[in-house]
């Protein structure tokens, strides 16, 4: 099936390539993807697929039924298959002949791929609509620190367009191009952040005995963090607490105490056991440490997305639509996770599915000024789509 696949998409590559290129050199960041979303939009009604716009400000979701009816007492199958539109506040610094237009924005995470790879399974799909069941293709914004899934599902994402599974897909450097790897269960962490203050009176710093001193506090609050990591969560477990901002006083007086002093920082977890005993121990620590050092202590802890969880039947789906695609050797199904986040996380929380990365080859990594999508992965990504989308679908007919 899949070598058909490869066929039927080899005479639109290069008008793939061309729309991969043309997002490239128009950037959009979170929320204000208009751009990017019109020409999903219009390149969906082009090829007959019924178009919904305005899901989550700037998603849209097109929606494709199959022309085969299922036997009688099965149900129609449908699936949802997401990708995400958005770039980031980076200055690109690739020199290409189609380099981001826009100061300060670039698609370094490879969204603009991405989107491509999803349309490219779109227009197959329209052209092969021998399937039975729906198919929603679904372009989100804002996956960049927006939580765009998290606002089409407010939308009413699943319930306007019921999905039965639910599959995304990323391009990530470092390992062979057009190579899959995915696990079942946690595959990218939970990422949080904690902003730590300490208050205190400050003071003289040649008397310190007159007053209380925060920096004493924020220096065990920053040590006893690594003791969090270190002895509450179980050995088993994984978890990281890093601390990335710290302030207080200023540079011109090394002579004074300040009354307050901050630190800030972004905790990663796989489950939700160990995000609500970083926050629940983050927060004591803070207090106790105040107490001890006789200043105030208050750390606020700020969820951001959750962990991804891939769900067991569909990685396995997943699986074997890449190994149809990329052959056995070629898909690792059980990668070692991630401590990065995505907020695709939130569509697994609403639905079953699974996620999987896809090989870029070499070449600098994502969120980096030299990082760019590597366009000979797109007939790997349109074929797995199309793959997960049959066998799903299959599903209903068995
Ligand atoms: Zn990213
Ligand atoms: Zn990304």
């Amino acid at each position: 099936m899949t070598q058909d696949v490869i066929d039927a998409i080899r005479p639109y590559q290069d008008e793939l390539v061309a729309i991969r290129r043309d997002i490239h050199a128009h950037p959009e960041t979170r929320f204000e993807e208009v751009r990017t979303a019109a020409l999903v939009a219009d390149k969906l009604r082009e090829w007959g697929i019924e178009v919904h716009t305005g899901l989550g400000k700037t998603g849209v979701v097109g929606t494709l039924r199959g022309t085969k009816t299922v036997p009688s007492g099965n149900s129609q199958r449908s699936v949802g298959l997401r990708a995400d539109m958005d770039a980031l506040f980076i200055e690109e610094q690739t020199g290409l002949p189609y380099a981001s237009q826009v100061a300060g924005k670039m698609h370094a995470c490879g969204h603009d791929g991405h989107t491509t790879m999803l349309l490219g399974a779109a227009r197959y799909l329209s052209e092969h609509r021998d399937f039975a069941g729906t198919v929603h293709f679904i372009f989100q914004p804002a996956e960049e620190g927006g939580h765009g899934a998290r606002e089409m599902i407010k939308d009413g994402l699943f319930e306007r367009f019921p999905c039965d599974a639910v599959y995304g897909m990323h391009a990530i450097p470092g390992f062979d191009a057009g190579a899959f790897a995915i696990t079942s269960g946690a595959m990218m962490a939970a990422s949080d952040s904690f902003t730590a203050r300490f208050r205190g009176t400050g003071g003289h710093g040649s008397a310190p005995d007159k007053g209380t001193d925060p920096s004493m506090a924020m220096a065990h609050f920053i040590l006893g963090t690594q003791g969090i990591v270190g002895r509450n969560v179980s050995g088993l477990d994984s978890a990281v607490i890093s601390v990335g901002h710290v302030a207080g006083g200023a540079w011109g007086s090394p002579n004074i105490i300040p009354a307050e002093m901050v630190v800030r920082g972004t905790v990663r977890s796989y489950t939700p056991e160990v995000r609500d005993l970083l926050e629940r121990r983050l927060v004591e620590l803070a207090h106790g440490i105040g107490l001890a050092q006789g200043v105030e202590g208050v750390c606020e802890y700020v969820r951001g997305y959750p962990a991804t969880v891939n769900h067991p039947a569909q990685t396995t789906l997943a699986v074997a639509a890449a190994t149809e695609v990329a052959g056995v050797a070629r898909v690792d199904a059980g990668m070692t996770p991630v401590m990065g986040s995505e907020d695709f996380a939130y569509m697994l929380e609403a639905r079953p599915g699974a996620y999987i990365f896809l090989g870029n080859g070499k070449g600098p990594y994502v969120h980096t000024p030299l990082y760019n999508f590597n366009d000979e992965v797109i007939p790997a990504g349109v074929s797995w789509w199309v793959a997960v989308t049959r066998r799903e679908l299959e599903q209903g007919q068995e």
